[in-house]
């Protein structure tokens, strides 16, 4: 099979790889679309460790072609996520209390195990989520990653219908965190950017208001919007630091700020105001199976729609190019349909 495979020098190389035979609980999925992540450019960087010969993809749909023995979760035909959650232990402390996404012995595809930017992949029948039939497999690539894990971070920040939400960096992540926000949990949204590019997209897939972190004060703009009180919760998904403190000055008292970018900086907890106004900072790390089962429900219907772009897999080195230069809008998703 054809398959992205990481190379000593960072770069991707699109080669024949062999597969092994199916084990036990495994399941051999004929993949169709797989959406590219900046985290696929962080493993491929080796900013995560040196993976060379891996299989990059964990934005995987296909339809299960064949099954190892003892699967009864899946049958032939059915389509199913290789998620970036792609196999947890099942047996520890976070497995059994519904936080699976935390198990200390959790594999990732595309990562530490072979992922799904291939035209087959092996995955643990258990752990592939199924697709509803109406829900477009090249949209729901986008759901399997970046969906489930804004989908996630907001049921996180416990929002509830009618209260205000700022949603910090409307990116790959923001965009669909604001469609989740608005069509699913009924919250006013507030969407936070410095490219007014970004925000008018905002705006047009539903949010209620726009601000543009450079050219106005979010503090004074997000008080404004709400008579002083503040907003009732935030979701970063920005990938600097300012964005997260102002995250913070936003909100109101006991209010939640759940981080799902990743810079690599540290952000500015002003303890006072950590204590005295019961702010609770909350990371998100993408979700269970759970979550991205109702993610894909809520694309299902409708109420989110990704934005995706199919390009062939031979184009990986150039989409990974134009990443690092930031001139992606949307999703691309490597179509191994054709
Ligand atoms: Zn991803
Ligand atoms: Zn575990």
């Amino acid at each position: 099979m054809k398959a992205a495979i990481v190379t000593k020098d960072k770069k991707v190389s699109v080669e024949e790889k062999p597969l092994r035979s199916l084990k036990h609980g495994e399941a051999l999925v004929q993949v169709e679309y797989c959406g590219v992540c900046h985290t696929d450019l962080h493993v491929k960087n080796a900013d995560f460790g040196d993976v060379t010969g891996r299989v990059l993809g964990h934005e995987g749909i296909g339809k299960v072609i064949e099954l190892g023995e003892g699967v009864t979760s899946l049958k032939v035909g059915d389509r199913v996520s290789i998620a970036w959650m792609f196999e947890s232990c099942g047996h520890c402390e976070y497995c059994l209390t519904g936080r699976e996404t935390l198990c200390r012995e959790v594999k990732n595809a595309g990562y530490t195990v072979d992922g799904a930017m291939a035209e087959q992949c092996i995955v643990t029948a258990d752990y592939a989520v199924k697709v509803p039939d109406n829900l477009d497999p090249a949209a729901a690539s986008s759901v399997t990653c970046a969906g489930v894990t804004t989908y996630k971070a907001v049921k996180v920040s416990d929002i509830r219908p009618g209260q205000w939400i700022g949603i910090f960096g409307i990116g790959g992540l923001g965009n669909l965190a604001v469609q989740y926000a608005k069509n699913v949990f009924n919250a006013k949204v507030v969407a936070f950017d410095i490219s007014d590019e970004k925000l008018e997209l905002a705006k047009k897939i539903g949010a209620d208001y726009i601000v543009n972190s450079m050219k106005e004060d979010p503090v004074a703009r997000a008080k404004e919007l709400t008579n002083g009180a503040g907003l009732d919760a935030t979701v970063v998904t920005a990938v600097a630091k300012t964005p997260f403190n102002q995250a913070i000055d936003v909100v109101k008292a006991g209010a939640r700020v759940v981080a799902v970018g990743l810079p690599t900086d540290k952000m500015d907890l002003d303890i006072p105001r950590l204590v005295l106004d019961g702010i609770q900072v909350i990371g998100s790390l993408v979700g269970t199976r759970e979550d991205l089962k109702e993610a894909f429900q809520f694309a299902a219907e409708g109420k989110v729609v990704p934005l995706v772009q199919k390009r062939p897999l031979e184009d990986i080195n150039e989409i990974f190019e134009e990443m690092e230069h930031g001139k992606i809008q949307g999703r691309m998703v490597i179509d191994f349909t054709k």
